[in-house]
Order: structure tokens, then sequence, then C-alpha cells
């Protein structure tokens, strides 16, 4: 039920050393606040009632897309869907993020959500995580102990709770450059209505290396396991082998083993096996001839 907000002290901190010296001052008892779309709805629905809200929409420094071949893309957390979607460093570098940012919500929650939120509020159907775990993302957090940078798949512990402490802060993302030979996709199954969550997701890298074998492979999968997840044993199958069909498919029927989906668990399971199974046959042919990564 949705009821009206309980009180609370709001700041509009002037740089991220600010907001990470309040969030040190206030702890469990304050939230910080980037696009609002997700903890505005769960202030209202009481989930969460902070005595304090350390707005972070005005701190530039955490808003950012850079691209370096050597170091890969950096994004700052303030980053909304919408800018991720259409920035052209995004779509030409790692295309399966751009794709899963277009996909999430409608407009407004694409022009107001951020991936910074997207990422900490670490629901199970997120749709950024799956690719990011297959990009091997890493988070760099920042608190009054100084900085740590952490792998994405180390980031959640399970079912909305992440390592994050509450006087930390997600200051960047980090995506390392693919590795020549590389491309990625990101799958998802198709909601009915667009505020519907994704009933599975799966972000694909596949390098192809010498000798026309899959020299790498990376399957991140959404919205089928308390967060989003390696498909480890599915990705040893296909790695050093070449992904003839019946590979692949076997390949995706582990990968679908590997899914823990908490509801309709026989048809997400399907659902991830056609995903996965889809993304293979179609990265194949495309990393043929690859000068550099394709993401
Ligand atoms: C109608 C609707 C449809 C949606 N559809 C989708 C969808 O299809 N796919 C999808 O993935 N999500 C969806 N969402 C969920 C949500 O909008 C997104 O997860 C969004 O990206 C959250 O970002 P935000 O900036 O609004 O986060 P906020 O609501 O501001 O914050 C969310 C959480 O993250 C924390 N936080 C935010 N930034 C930081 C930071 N830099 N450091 C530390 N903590 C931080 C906040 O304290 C809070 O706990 C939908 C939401 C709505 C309302």
């Amino acid at each position: 039920m949705y009821r009206l907000l309980t009180p609370f002290d709001y700041f509009e901190p002037q740089s991220v050393r600010e907001a990470v010296e309040l969030l040190a001052r206030f702890g469990h008892r304050a939230r910080v606040i980037a696009g609002g779309t997700d903890l505005v709805i769960s202030m209202k629905k009481r989930q969460l009632t902070p005595e304090c809200l350390i707005a972070l929409a005005g701190l530039e420094e955490l808003r950012f897309i850079e691209f370096d071949p050597v170091a890969g893309l950096r994004l700052g957390p303030l980053c909304t869907h919408a800018e991720i979607a259409r920035s052209p460093l995004v779509r030409e570098h790692f295309g399966m993020l751009a794709t899963a940012c277009n996909e999430v919500g409608t407009p407004q929650v694409r022009n107001m959500g951020t991936i910074g939120g997207n990422l900490c509020k670490a629901g199970p159907s997120q749709d950024t995580p799956p690719p990011l775990v297959a990009l091997e993302a890493k988070l760099r957090l920042l608190g009054p102990q100084g900085e740590r940078v952490v792998p994405l798949d180390q980031f959640c512990t399970g079912p909305f709770c992440t390592v994050l402490s509450s006087d930390e802060l997600v200051v960047e993302i980090l995506i390392p450059p693919l590795p020549p030979g590389g491309a990625g996709c990101y799958k998802w199954f198709t909601k009915v209505t667009v505020t519907d969550e994704t009933l599975a997701g799966a972000g694909v890298v596949v390098v192809r290396g010498p000798g026309d074998v899959c020299a790498d492979v990376r399957i991140g999968l959404g919205s089928v396991a308390p967060m989003a997840i390696r498909a480890r044993k599915a990705e040893a199958l296909l790695r050093g082998n070449r992904p003839a069909p019946g590979l692949v498919w076997e390949a995706a029927e582990r990968a679908a083993q590997e899914a823990e989906p908490r509801s309709r668990a026989a048809y997400r399971r399907h659902l991830v096996k056609v995903l996965v199974n889809e993304a293979i046959t179609e990265l194949w042919p495309l990393t043929a001839d690859l000068p550099g990564g394709l993401g």
C-alpha cells in the first residue's frame, strides 16, 4: 500500500567528499538518493524509512562516460540509463550495455534512473548486471576509510544486499576492454508490459582465438537466481572448443541447470537455454575477422 513519506532531513552535498562525510555522520539512518525511481517507491511502501536523504544529483563529478583502449570504459554512477543507451562510446565499444539500458522500464525511468542505483538496488531482476557481469565490470567504492575496488560478481551478497557499507558510495563503474576477437550481446525475454520485471536475461561475451576455437566465453544470467550469476560450468564446456551447434546447445542446457529461479523455475530455465543458445549462435560468426572487441 502506498502512503505519504515519513519525515526526513534532506541534504544536497556539494562534493563527493561531503557526501561521504554525511554518510559517516548518519550511518544506517541515512540513504543516498540518485534518480529516486526505486528508493522513493520503497519509502512510500514503508519498506525503507530513512531519517535523512543525501541527494547525489548535483554531483557532476559522478556523471561521466570515458573510454580508453587500454583501461576500457569508465562510467559515473549518476549516468542515467538513457544517457548510457545513447552514448556513442558505449554503443561502439559495449553495445550490449546500451541494449540493456535501453530495455529498462519506461522513458521516464530511463531518464531518471541511474546505473549506480540499478546496481546498488541489487534486485535479482535488474537488467544491467547480466551484461556487466559478463563484461567483468568492477565497482570503485569510496568511504571514510578510503577506496576499494570490487568485482561486480562479488558486489551482491543476496537479493537486495551488497557488500557496500552504510558509509560507502559507488563512485565509478569500470569495464575492461574486450580482447581482440571478442563480441557480446544482451538477450532477454520480453516482458508483457514495460513495467514488468525481466523473466530471464543473458549477457554473453564470446572470444574467438587461434585455430578458430572459443578462446573465452562469459555468460551472465539475470532474473534466474538471487543475484546475477556467471554460468561457469557452461562456459567451461565451450572454452577451448569450436562451438558447433550441438556443443552450444549442451552449454545452454548446462547454463539452465546452473540457474536457481525462485518462481516459474522450469519456464525460466527453458528461457535461459533459449537465450544462451541464441546469443552464442549469433555471436560466433560475428567474431570472425574481428580486429578488436565488439561488445
Ligand atoms: C516503473 C518502473 C520500471 C522499472 N523497470 C526496470 C527494468 O525494466 N529493469 C531494471 O533493471 N530496473 C527497473 N526499475 C528499477 C529502477 O528504476 C532502476 O533500478 C534504477 O536504475 C534505479 O536507479 P535510481 O537512480 O533511480 O536509484 P535510487 O532509487 O535513487 O536508489 C536505489 C538504491 O541505490 C542506492 N544508491 C543509488 N546510487 C548510489 C551510489 N552511487 N552509491 C551507493 N548507493 C547508491 C540508494 O541509496 C538506494 O538504496 C524500474 C522501476 C520502475 C519504477
